[in-house]
């Protein structure tokens, strides 16, 4: 139905209401009951209307006022039949008087109308049209019509023209009209009317002065929405749709603006919170210094002093350990706990996986154990005695070095001590589960938290999102690791594939068979596993072939991946439990299966497996053609670079934000407007402004975040 026809229906509501005012002069009786009919009928309409727009998010005026067109189409101008027609293929506005209007039924039943002005006449051609259209459309009735004029057979014609009937010198709107983007049942012209309406209820003073919009270059705020939400004819098409205008930046960069200063509120309310200082006193980390297996990287040394000055501070540290796959952050973790531990608290150290936990417990506690550190192991598979046992342990304060899973932060686990909260694969967890871990400290204080994550984060992620943690880097990776080849094989060839890790294995290496991911069915997934590893030791009779997936029980799992390490398998074949931190430096080929199907991200921390030992390694990547473009994006990538951050940067750009921090992470705190990759320079002048502010101006402060917070504010605290 065309806008026009809702916005005639909405006048006609108005227009029964201010009638029943008309009849207050006609005795009570009447009055009271057009009053009740009126109000009656007023509230059901706007509360219905309501109830749209709040499903669609706009409840207050900012929402409107946020809710910004999709893009305009112009109706300001009404263009002459004869030049529509040469014009032809874009979209044009035309009005004349309808001539001849028909019902034809071939091919099949459709409404013709012509229309003609002095120049000439065009076909308005309804495919789906309603009984009451033919009565409209009548003869002698003039059309303001608007479309894609094109030359049909019977000469120019619009398919399914927008349109409205008109007077003869009805004006023309003077802006451009915008279209919003809109849910079921709710139409253009109410969403405009509600909008023009928040715009005009309120006084949208500017919460940055005159003197900085212009050092920044930026229009005031109120011009700003005007202009996007009314654009005069002229205005750039081109900087409004690909969001380039001045009035675009202004709106991206009031959004930057109140990210920034929440986040470093937020900041500032985590650092006025206690925390007990860590000093490195010593003889514990000194004797692991001394035992450690290998020499720290430079790297290494430098996030490692950085988080041992954070730990000395009364207020807690938030910081984030950011190192590529296979850079060493496990130890650095170890050294980090070790210090908490020599100050007589607990530490405890949090996996996503129960693959990863264990993993950590074995090469922690191998660490730590025979320097007299006590242990407990915590995981949801435990037997309930073993459960009540750790935990019993964990609150008496006997373990100072915990290790487990997403169990640690159950209520029944109570820490004795707690000063150091460590969290692998910090973006496996979401906001809550971290928060859970840092609430287990003494009442009143707050842990020191270090999260670890091989997904880097660009640089304007870790600025907005991230604002609120440190952000270390360990940007180099242990001497004698030779670089992985990665190699994008058809899936045809998977013979010579099969050959190669036959080779492999006969050269002692040892490899993993990445499964292809199935989202839609985790038996399907099983089951693909399971074929995957009869058709291998088939093929492959003379090697050991091992079998992991999600579905085996811990003991099981632990079995085989056991049995992989010490090399009594040669070839594992995995589903994607394989994707966290495991590390067996022998395994020095990856064959993933189907790679099309993952995400880039995911595909650099499956690769990460190998690559950790001396040998070279390969990684091959089975796709199966033809590749989309996106597909196809990913897998060259991969090709190209080992380097997390790249592979990272390239994720942001094929992906977005949102899909890089799982929706968990991202949630309210999402941009709208701004784009991280291309308004960099944004973030970095919202940044700067955020910092003064805060120190000088309290009042714009709180303006600011009230008009574009609200009451989201909360959310970012954590
Ligand atoms: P990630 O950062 O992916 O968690 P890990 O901590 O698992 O990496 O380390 C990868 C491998 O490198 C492990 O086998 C670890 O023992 C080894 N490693 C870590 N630091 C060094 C170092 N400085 N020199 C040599 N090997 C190291
Ligand atoms: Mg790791």
């Amino acid at each position: 139905m065309a806008a026009e026809d809702q916005s005639a229906h909405l006048n006609v509501e108005t227009d029964a209401l201010s009638a029943s005012s008309v009849k207050v002069a006609e005795g009570q009786k009447t009055v009271r009951q057009a009053k009740e009919k009126s109000a009656a009928k007023n509230k059901s309409t706007a509360g219905k209307a309501s109830e749209k727009l709040a499903r669609l998010g706009l409840r207050k005026d900012m929402d409107f006022i946020l809710h910004l067109p999709m893009r305009y189409e112009d109706e300001t101008e009404i263009v002459s039949m004869r030049d529509a027609a040469l014009r032809g293929g874009s979209a044009v506005q035309i009005e004349g008087v309808v001539t001849e209007s028909d019902i034809q039924y071939r091919p099949r039943r459709q409404l013709v109308v012509t229309i003609a002005d002095d120049s000439g006449q065009v076909v308005l051609r309804f495919l789906n049209f309603y009984g009451s259209q033919t009565k409209q459309l009548a003869p002698g009735i003039r059309v303001r019509a608007r479309g894609e004029l094109r030359h049909g057979f019977f000469g120019a014609e619009i398919v399914h023209p927008t349109y409205k009937i008109v007077n003869e010198g009805a004006a023309l709107p003077t802006a451009l009209t915008p279209v919003y983007p809109s849910g079921e049942g709710v139409p253009q012209a109410l969403l405009r009317k509600a909008i023009a309406n928040a715009i005009g209820r309120n006084n949208w003073n500017d919460t940055l002065s005159a003197a900085r919009r212009a050092a920044l270059h930026l229009p005031d705020f109120e011009s700003s929405i005007r202009f996007l939400h009314t654009p005069p004819p002229d205005a750039d098409q081109h900087s409004l749709s690909e969001r380039e205008h001045p009035a675009w930046q202004r709106m991206k960069f009031d959004e930057l603006l109140a990210q920034q200063l929440s986040l470093k509120r937020a900041q500032v309310a985590r650092r006025s919170k206690g925390a007990s200082a860590l000093p490195l006193v010593g003889e514990l980390s000194n004797a692991f210094l001394l035992t450690l297996p290998f020499t720290l990287t430079a790297a290494q040394e430098k996030v490692l002093s950085e988080i041992r000055q954070d730990l000395r501070q009364a207020y807690p540290m938030q910081r984030l350990l950011q190192g590529d796959v296979g850079s060493g952050k496990t130890i650095v973790a170890a050294l980090a706990a070790a210090q908490a531990i020599d100050n007589g608290f607990q530490a405890a150290l949090m996996a996503p996986t129960e693959i990863l936990a264990e993993q950590h417990f074995r090469k922690i506690a191998a660490w730590l154990e025979p320097l007299g550190v006590k242990t407990a192991w915590l995981t949801g598979s435990l037997k309930k005695k073993e459960k009540q046992a750790a935990s019993e342990l964990i609150a008496s304060g006997a373990a100072q070095l915990v290790i487990g899973t997403h169990a640690l932060i159950q209520d029944s686990v109570q820490f004795s001590k707690l000063g150091l909260v460590i969290v692998d694969e910090q973006h496996r967890f979401g906001v809550g589960q971290r928060l859970s871990l840092r609430n287990k400290a003494e009442a009143g204080k707050v842990p020191h938290q270090l999260m670890m994550s091989a997904t880097p984060i660009p640089r304007t992620l870790a600025m907005t999102y991230y604002a609120d943690l440190e952000v270390s880097v360990i940007d180099e990776l242990p001497p004698g690791r030779t670089p992985i080849v990665t190699r994008v094989i058809d899936q045809n060839r998977r013979d010579e594939v099969i050959q190669r890790v036959h080779a492999a294995a006969q050269e002692g290496k040892q490899v993993y068979w990445v499964c292809p991911l199935i989202e839609e069915s985790e038996t399907l997934q099983l089951q693909t596993a399971t074929d995957t590893h009869a058709m291998l030791s088939a093929a492959l009779p003379e090697l050991q072939i091992g079998l992991v997936h999600g579905r085996l029980k811990p003991a099981e799992k632990h079995a085989v991946m056991d049995a992989f390490l010490r090399n009594e398998t040669q070839v594992l074949v995995a589903t994607t439990v394989i994707e966290v931190g495991v590390d067996v430096p022998n395994a020095s080929l990856m064959v993933i299966e189907h790679a099309e199907r993952f995400g880039l991200s995911q595909l650099h921390q499956l690769r990460g497996r190998v690559g950790r030992g001396a040998a070279a390694s390969i990684c091959l990547l089975l796709y199966m053609g033809p590749l989309g473009g996106t597909a196809r994006q990913r897998l060259a990538t991969m090709r190209e670079t080992n380097d997390g951050f790249e592979i990272a940067r390239k994720d942001l750009e094929l992906r977005g934000p949102g899909e890089f921090l799982g929706a968990r992470q991202s949630g309210e705190a999402m941009l709208r407007f701004a784009n991280l990759e291309t308004d960099q320079w944004l973030v970095e002048k919202a940044r700067d402004l955020a910092q003064e502010l805060l120190q000088r101006e309290p009042q714009t402060v709180a303006a600011h975040l009230e008009r574009w917070m609200g009451n989201k504010e909360e959310f970012l605290k954590v």
